[in-house]
């Protein structure tokens, strides 16, 4: 399994051929009238019907064999520090089993477990600048993670954000791991960070661990960030009247997690789709704080959504996908020309009583992956953490 940067993207023309359903990420149009896909240096070029494509000389071929195809899943919402090691855990390997879930992309919300993290200014910055270039370099089995979140304290001034966006950090830590965490203070920060150019995250709920902070929704509505994230508790809660009133007067994202609240998860399902902004609504696993380390724990989401939430099973698929790109402004979680060449191959699972994979997902069976495919190049056969899929993909 190639684990650098300098393997990827795919050279050539790659083709994938007999896809039985594809999704497209997109809420609008989540699932397209297409068969095929070809990609070109690890993009998508085309789109549609075999017999209306270009499919001869292809480099790759990929016969997914009726099996259905996903765009790349992305966590809305991880906590890596470096290398594919997670010190929370004490756990090797954990991106990598994130990639046979179907994550091809993950975004840091700070990489606040590194042991002894420093909290001043300088080192705030400096470790920032470290976790994201060391990412930009180090790819396990082929994800992305975008790195480099760093955590506000109370002492920094407008000039320390300022020189994060001038080293080409883009977003910060949640808002709440240091001490910048209640309303004013926040506020302030998202401020800042808003006329500088960058996107700005904030933890609701309860302490994740000793030592961090509560944040309530009255937090939320006066900082006005980016992104709510992990709304459904990162993993204790905001009582259910606070998460309805955020899902009306918050104009950030909303984030569910899997290491958050699940009954939570449903009522902010809910709400949103009460105020009409499913379209807002994002998937994160908050890994490897809450739960651990979850392999599974996007396509757990959305398979609560889809299930326990009644939200039909192709939208859920979006919120883990083009909802996270378009409001997270992220190459990737489309199928559509021009994204990268980002797939998940995934079907019902073995035995499952469903006739499909979107009926499995909506009677709560996990999808089983039969491949991944990251910038047109094959990273995993056969997932090593779903069940089997029904159908899974040949490369020719
Ligand atoms: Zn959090």
């Amino acid at each position: 399994m190639a684990h650098d940067v300098a393997a990827g993207p795919a050279k050539g023309k790659l083709v994938v051929r007999n896809i039985g359903l594809l999704l497209s990420g997109d809420l609008a149009r989540p699932i397209l009238d297409a068969d095929a896909i070809v990609a070109v240096d690890g993009r998508i070029k085309a789109i549609g019907r075999a017999a209306d494509l270009d499919l001869d000389s292809a480099d790759v071929t990929i016969d997914a064999k009726g099996s259905p195809v996903s765009p790349g899943l992305i966590d809305s919402h991880c906590h890596p520090v470096f290398g594919d090691w997670t010190p929370r855990q004490n756990q090797l390997g954990w991106i990598e089993m994130g990639v046979n879930g179907g994550v091809t992309t993950l975004v840091s919300a700070g990489e606040v477990h590194l042991p002894g993290r420093p909290k001043d200014a300088i080192g705030v910055k400096a470790l920032a600048v470290t976790a994201q270039r060391c990412f930009q370099n180090f790819r396990p089995a082929g994800a992305k993670v975008i790195a480099g979140a760093p955590v506000a304290e109370l002492d920094f001034g407008r000039e320390v954000f300022e020189e994060l966006k001038a080293l080409g950090i883009r977003h910060i830590g949640e808002i709440g791991l240091g001490t910048v965490a209640k309303g004013q203070d926040a506020k302030r920060v998202t401020t800042w960070c808003r006329e500088i150019g960058l996107e700005t995250i904030m933890h609701t709920g309860g302490p994740s661990i000793a030592g961090s902070h509560f944040v309530n929704k009255d937090d939320v509505l006066e900082a006005q960030p980016d992104v709510v994230s992990h709304i459904n508790g990162g993993p204790t809660s905001i009582a259910h009247a606070d998460i309805r009133v955020l899902c009306e007067q918050a104009r950030g994202a909303l984030e569910v997690v899997h290491n958050g609240n699940e009954k939570s998860a449903l009522v902010a399902l809910e709400a949103a789709l009460a105020a009409g902004r499913l379209a807002d609504v994002l998937i994160g696993t908050d890994a490897p704080a809450g739960s651990g380390v979850q392999p599974n724990g996007v396509l757990r989401m959305i398979t609560l959504l889809a299930s326990l939430g009644g939200l039909p099973a192709e939208q859920a698929f979006c919120l883990a996908t083009g909802n996270v790109a378009r409001k997270r402004s992220l190459d990737a979680g489309l199928i559509a020309e021009g994204y990268p060449a980002d797939f998940v191959f995934l079907d019902k699972p073995q035995h499952s009583s469903a006739k499909d994979l979107l009926e499995a997902v909506s009677l709560g069976d996990i999808p089983g992956i039969g491949m991944v495919v990251i910038d047109g190049l094959v990273r995993t056969g056969r997932s090593r953490s779903t069940p089997p899929a029904n159908t899974a993909p040949t490369v020719g």
